[in-house]
């Protein structure tokens, strides 16, 4: 089946997590596509294809024989979708040999436009997938899923020689908890690649090192009309503290390699405040500083108001996994092999987030991120072609290609 039409299939099924169940997966619909991707592997001759009870989908391809000494590689993409958005009864339209202009996206009033979205003049002749306005689309990640679902069939349609290949599909990685039950042991691969990334041919193997500060305030409340010398404001604490950043290091004033401190949210009174940042860098003693910096405004507030007005909980999120991957060049180099296979140049870019391979190559499997082809993620304006979804899938079967052709 050519990859776009199983991507079809895929969207159609609701898979969207959920930010507060306390449930693994997030939401038990996400077992629904598991289910159908485990029965579709067995179909196709991975006959060990299961679902466990984490709604984590874990399959295996032994080599080809005479390829057993090959690196035994896998490749991982997600289930869910966004959760803020509706995946809830996903109705594509999809457009063959597409002209490039505006696109209404079905009666829903809003337009995909070419004045915000500056590449779609050059997807034109291309068979275009959009949304009907009232959902996303889910290309992030159904498309990942679709690229290594066709890839596999490929590899065993045209008997491919390979190397033995893993493949999970995995739970609730939009929101961040995709990665905690991942059994390193039972996936069985030494090196694999998340398949959830932006334009065909990207490989990023960089990406934000992240904590997120939490800034305590304490006040002094008193009736105001007593209150000279005495009443100390919470909030306007927190106001000073924040003032004393770098102003134009936020999300908003930053790109590539820049990193920031992102209020998430401030809220208090008089008593007491609370303010949380994102603290993100790609360079690891840049985003110390960055913390360093909190600590010392937070011991210059209270140099100023008093010891314990103000403390501060510093809680890691993820690192940046680019010196975990830079001591396996060969996942870059075999990547970048494929994606010049197919005729592309690789693009090789940091990434301004994190992903679940970030998380898997902390935990021992290094883990880069390929591009999917989609864009506008998470929300109505997602797009994505099927000439991307079929090139993608083919780079893939490009690096099983290409790890195949000697051992490590
Ligand atoms: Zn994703």
């Amino acid at each position: 089946m050519q990859a776009y039409k199983r991507f079809l299939n895929y969207v159609k099924i609701w898979t969207s997590s959920e930010r507060s169940s306390a449930s693994v997966p997030s939401s038990l619909r996400q077992f629904d596509l598991a289910h159908l991707l485990a029965f579709e592997l067995k179909q196709m001759g991975l006959f060990d294809a299961q679902v466990n009870n984490y709604g984590i989908v874990y399959a295996h391809l032994p080599a080809s024989p005479g390829y057993e000494d090959r690196a035994h590689i896998g490749f991982i993409a997600h289930l869910d979708t966004f959760p803020d958005f509706s995946g809830k009864d996903v109705s594509p339209q999809i457009i063959e040999n597409y002209d490039g202009s505006d696109v209404p996206l079905g009666s829903s009033g809003l337009v995909l436009k070419v004045s915000e979205h500056p590449h779609l003049p050059g997807l034109r002749g291309d068979t275009l997938i959009t949304t009907d306005g009232t959902t996303l689309l889910g290309a992030d990640d159904k498309a990942g899923i679709a690229e290594i679902m066709a890839a596999l069939e490929r590899i065993i349609g045209a008997q491919i020689p390979h190397g033995a290949l893993s493949v999970a599909f995995i739970p609730d990685e939009e929101i961040g908890s995709g990665t905690d039950h991942f059994d390193l042991e039972r996936f069985g691969a030494a090196f694999a690649y998340t398949v959830d990334g932006w334009d065909p041919g990207e490989i990023v193997y960089e990406n934000f090192n992240a904590s997120e500060a939490t800034i305590h305030i304490r006040g002094k409340n008193l009736h105001t009309g007593r209150a000279k010398n005495k009443l100390v404001n919470a909030q306007l604490i927190g106001m000073e503290l924040h003032q004393l950043l770098p102003p134009l290091e936020t999300p908003s004033h930053t790109e590539g390699r820049e990193g920031f401190y992102h209020l998430l949210s401030s809220h208090g009174n008089v008593a007491e405040a609370v303010l949380v940042y994102a603290v993100r860098d790609h360079d690891p003693i840049l985003f110390q500083k960055r913390l360093d910096t909190l600590s010392e405004l937070c011991r210059q507030m209270n140099g100023r108001y008093g010891e314990h007005t103000v403390s501060i909980t510093i809680k890691e999120e993820y690192r940046n996994m680019r010196p975990i991957i830079e001591a396996c060049p060969h996942l870059i180099e075999h990547a970048a092999a494929a994606v010049r296979a197919v005729g592309l140049t690789p693009k090789i870019c940091p990434s301004r987030g994190g992903t679940d391979g970030a998380r898997l190559s902390f935990k021992g499997l290094p883990c880069p991120n390929l591009g999917v082809g989609g864009y506008a993620y998470h929300g109505p304006m997602e797009h994505i072609t099927a000439e991307s979804i079929e090139t993608a899938s083919q780079i893939l079967i490009e690096i099983v290609r290409s790890y195949a052709k000697k051992p490590l």
